[in-house]
C-alpha cells in the first residue's frame, strides 16, 4: 500500500477487528493521515480526566473515542452490511472511487 494514502475515511463504516471493541462497528468521525489512525463514533473509548473549564464547569472523568490505527479496522460495506474487500476503479465522469469486491456496489457516492 502506497505511503500517506488512507484507504479509510471520515464518513465511511467500519469493523474494529482488535481488542475490546472487536467486531463493534461505528462511523469514523475524523481520520489523522499522518498517524494512519482513525476516530470512529463510540468505539475504543477511553476515560480521561477533565479540568473544570468555561465549558465544562464540573471537570471528572469523560469517556472519549480514542484513536485506531487503519490495520485494526476494516471497510464495511453499507450494501452488504458486512466487512469487505474493497478495490477502485474510475468511473466515467473521471472520479475515482472505491467499490466493494463483494457485491460490486460503489462505497464511494
Ligand atoms: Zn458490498
Amino acid at each position: 500500500m502506497p505511503q500517506g494514502k488512507m484507504r479509510i475515511r471520515t464518513g465511511d463504516r467500519v469493523q474494529i477487528v482488535v481488542g475490546k471493541d472487536k467486531g463493534k462497528v461505528g462511523n469514523v468521525l475524523r481520520s489523522l493521515p499522518r498517524e494512519n489512525r482513525v476516530i470512529i463514533e463510540g468505539l475504543n473509548m477511553v476515560s480521561k480526566h477533565q479540568r473544570a473549564s468555561r465549558q465544562m464547569m464540573q471537570g471528572g472523568i469523560i469517556e472519549q473515542p480514542s484513536p485506531v490505527h487503519v490495520s485494526n479496522v476494516k471497510l464495511v460495506c453499507r450494501n452488504c452490511d458486512r466487512p469487505v474487500r474493497t478495490g477502485s476503479r474510475t468511473l466515467s465522469s473521471g472520479r475515482k472511487v472505491r467499490y466493494c469486491k463483494n457485491c460490486d456496489e460503489n462505497i464511494d457516492r
